[in-house]
């Protein structure tokens, strides 16, 4: 009886105390982020990222490099890749063709570079009932000066496009590179060490992020985060939502997160680099940068990272 009163009067409390956090999972670089797979393995990459997410009931986008769908004699078949994430309920967006970075090129031909990009997606996306809008820019870099940000805000609306922001992200790229070389070399502890701190890592930048939030806006937003298609991702998915969900993360898609308030914030970042939206809008808040002070991976894997990438 007193075991059942205390079980009583413990629940709504935990059920108070669980944070309603919730979470968008994007995916940029599709077909395939970082080094290329063969087809072969892009395909079985792909089913399983695409499957595990719609099993797992997460919403997600992917963010597409047409670029990566000219391969001599696989257009249809990597075209089809894209086709499995609309099928499964993703929509796409536009992260350019060929993924070029703004600070570094004229803005004409990054702009053509955008309507490139569209030529493929634009008509799969009608052939789902759906309109081609969101985009997202290379490397998240917005433009590095005032002018060059508002000629490029000022195109994509013309071109009904929304900028697609990031709050978190995991320098999964880095990650991702050694754990494919692991894989190659059929090192399969080496496999599940970087998994596992790959999971660590997103945990820590997402109590760094959640903390940032709070301190910024006052409370905890829907989080948005940006990682890429590839296959840490396809074989950390289940890690990376029994974490969040450790956490109190629900999963929604980035339209439904952008429906928060700060989503309409003013971005106040302009420079060369693409940081998270929670320090741009505390930026143009006029709050102390920290920037520098965002948890790095650890450094085990970022000498790996550097040996591996030369
Ligand atoms: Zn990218």
């Amino acid at each position: 009886m007193i075991l059942f009163l205390i079980v009583f009067l413990c629940l709504p409390l935990a059920a108070q105390d669980a944070p309603k956090r919730s979470v968008a999972f994007t995916y940029d670089d599709l077909p395939n982020g970082g080094a290329q797979l063969p087809l072969d393995q892009l395909t079985a990459m792909t089913t399983k990222l695409v499957d595990s997410l719609r099993q797992a009931k997460i919403p997600a986008i992917g963010f597409v490099n047409e670029s990566k769908l000219d391969v001599e004699g696989e257009r249809p078949q990597r075209i089809a890749l894209l086709q499995q994430w609309l099928n499964a309920g993703f929509p796409l967006g536009n992260h350019t063709y060929s993924h070029p970075d703004i600070n570094k090129v004229p803005m004409l031909s990054y702009q053509e570079d955008i309507l490139k990009g569209e030529q493929v997606i634009s008509g799969l996306m009608k052939e789902h009932g759906q309109t081609l809008s969101w985009f997202r820019h290379p490397f998240t870099h917005t433009g590095n000066t005032e002018q060059a940000r508002e000629t490029l805000e000022g195109f994509l609306q013309r071109k009904g496009y929304r900028i697609a922001p990031f709050t978190v992200e995991t320098s999964d790229y880095m990650f991702a590179l050694i754990y494919r070389n692991a894989l190659e070399k059929g090192d399969q502890a080496a496999a599940t060490r970087i998994r596992t701190a790959y999971v660590d890592y997103t945990e820590r930048m997402f109590g760094w992020f959640e903390r940032l939030s709070q301190d910024t806006l006052g409370y905890e937003l829907p989080q948005i985060l940006l990682i890429h298609a590839n296959q840490l991702n396809a074989d950390a998915l289940p890690g990376l939502t029994a974490m969040l969900g450790r956490r109190g993360y629900s999963f929604v898609s980035l339209e439904k997160a952008m429906k928060d308030e700060a989503y309409r914030r003013r971005d106040g970042y302009v420079g060369d680099s693409g940081p998270s939206w929670l320090h741009r809008w505390a930026i143009a808040a006029n709050k102390p940068s920290r920037l520098r002070d965002e948890p790095d991976p650890p450094s085990w894997v970022v000498e790996l990272y550097r040996e591996q990438s030369k």
